[in-house]
């Protein structure tokens, strides 16, 4: 049996917060883990800019519900659902995702969670385990399945180092030179031979 291991943001739909940047026009909120690496400090200063805007969950999910999943995004994913069961492992959050997910037609999704206080604004939040997405693999793999994995950047290489095959996809420059171990697919029809490839099934 095999599993395959998606990530979300870069694979399936765009990055949110830079997106939500944009839309809002707050500049501020463009900020990633590459301009501050360490990730609490960023999420605190995101949520900070939230609540300076007066921003609660309804106002963001508003925004992203005008947001679309990547050109094709849908059909790969339905591709892949008939050949695998699909889990999505990602960094995000569940009520950032939602819209987006509504619209991919609710697949399997492990990430983190926002504490909401009862006016919609977030509180805070809740990392679900260290190092998830390995963890899940390795979950996986103890429940006897085999895993093939994909997404586009550095929170991903230790899935993909962990899955018996990983793929990147749409990955920078930076990414490829410092792991050249891992194929590259930069379009879904490449992705989808990248996944028949490393199937030991014939798809
Ligand atoms: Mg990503």
């Amino acid at each position: 049996m095999e599993i395959a291991c998606l990530d979300l943001e870069g694979v399936l739909i765009p990055e949110v917060w830079i997106n939500f940047a944009e839309r809002t026009g707050i500049d501020a909120l463009r900020a990633t883990t590459r301009d501050i690496p360490d990730y609490d400090v960023l999420m605190r200063q995101r949520l900070a800019i939230l609540e300076e805007h007066r921003l609660g969950i309804r106002d963001i999910q508003d925004v992203i519900a005008g947001m679309d999943p990547l050109p094709g995004a849908a059909e790969a994913l339905g591709w892949l659902r008939e050949r695998f069961q699909v889990v999505i492992l990602s960094d995000t959050f569940y009520e950032f995702a939602e819209p987006f997910m509504r619209k991919l037609g609710w697949p399997t999704l492990l990430c983190h969670k926002l504490e909401i206080d009862a006016a919609g604004m977030i509180t805070d939040y809740k990392i679900r385990q260290p190092d998830p997405k390995r963890a899940s693999v390795q979950a996986f793999h103890s429940l006897r399945y085999r895993t093939i994995a994909t997404g586009d950047s550095y929170n991903d290489t230790s899935m993909l180092s962990e899955a018996d095959a990983g793929i990147l996809f749409r990955p920078p420059q930076n990414v490829i030179d410092e792991f050249p171990q891992f194929p590259v697919a930069r379009t879904y029809a490449e992705l989808q031979a990248e996944f028949a490839k490393a199937s030991l099934r014939e798809l």
